[in-house]
């Protein structure tokens, strides 16, 4: 589905992504796993172009690039934006708005589509995610897991190609993981092709196709589940797995 290359992302002096390569396969779930500050949300919003990468080079398998190291003009911003629907870890849902218009806002306002249209597709995808009873509601009036799958049914609102997950439960409380990692593995049995940042090993063990080890900036190891957290070629994923089980 995509292949990145040579992928850098650096904050003034600090240079977050020195070299990334991967490949996304259409259909497969790719976990992005390691310790804090090591890159793994910078990368997300790089893929997403909600950070400009200031190298690498993205090739879709319907022929779309992207080479940053070349200016790159807003509209190959805009269709890689649009390729690509977001989950964030803290949800930024439209506190003025129902869940309801938080779903349909994308459509409307981003895609021009009309309401007539958007609202029974919203209404289908809040049921997907088990809130037909929780349209009307505001977000404060919703728990976590709530409002993480209203964020879920907002980014698979705009029909994109592959969703990006940013640590999709780390804001909530241990009881609420679950309703949401459901959700997640729901959508991997559906077919979608995405690509998660996540904590939770044993999740990325039961959802993942392939999951990536970064560190310090670097892909450190990628693999299937059994080599990468069973398995791991590399001693810095040994000891990253062994700290956090
Ligand atoms: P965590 O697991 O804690 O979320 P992470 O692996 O996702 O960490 P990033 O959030 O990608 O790591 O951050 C990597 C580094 O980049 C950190 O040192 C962070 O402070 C820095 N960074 C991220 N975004 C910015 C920004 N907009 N401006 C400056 N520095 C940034």
């Amino acid at each position: 589905f995509l292949s990145v290359k040579g992928l850098a992302k650096a904050f003034g002096e600090l240079e977050v992504l020195k070299h990334i390569d991967l490949t996304i396969k259409k259909g497969n779930i790719v976990t992005i796993i390691g310790p804090s500050g090591s890159g793994k949300t910078t990368l997300l919003r790089c893929l997403n172009a909600l950070e400009i990468p200031n190298k690498g080079v993205f090739s879709f398998e319907d022929g779309f690039t992207v080479d940053f190291e070349q200016k790159v003009s807003k509209n190959k911003i805009a269709e890689l934006r649009r390729k690509s629907g977001m989950v964030f870890q803290a949800y930024h849902l439209f506190p003025h708005k129902t869940a309801l218009e938080n779903v349909t806002e994308g459509p409307i306002i981003v895609q021009k589509r009309t309401k007539q249209e958007v609202i029974p597709f919203a209404e289908s995808l809040l049921q997907k995610v088990g809130l037909e009873d929780k349209m009307d509601l505001y977000p404060h009036q919703l728990s976590g897991g709530q409002q993480q799958r209203v964020g879920i049914a907002r980014a698979l609102a705009i029909q994109p190609e592959l969703m990006l997950f940013d640590e999709p439960t780390s804001a909530l409380d241990p009881e609420l993981v679950g309703e949401v990692l459901k959700v997640i593995k729901d959508l991997a049995k559906e077919g979608w092709t995405m690509a998660i940042v996540t904590h939770e090993l044993k999740f990325a063990e039961q959802v993942s196709d392939i999951v990536l080890f970064m560190e310090n900036g670097y892909v450190v190891e990628q693999g299937p589940p059994e080599q990468v957290l069973k398995n791991p070629k590399e001693e810095r994923t040994r000891q990253f797995i062994q700290r956090i089980i």
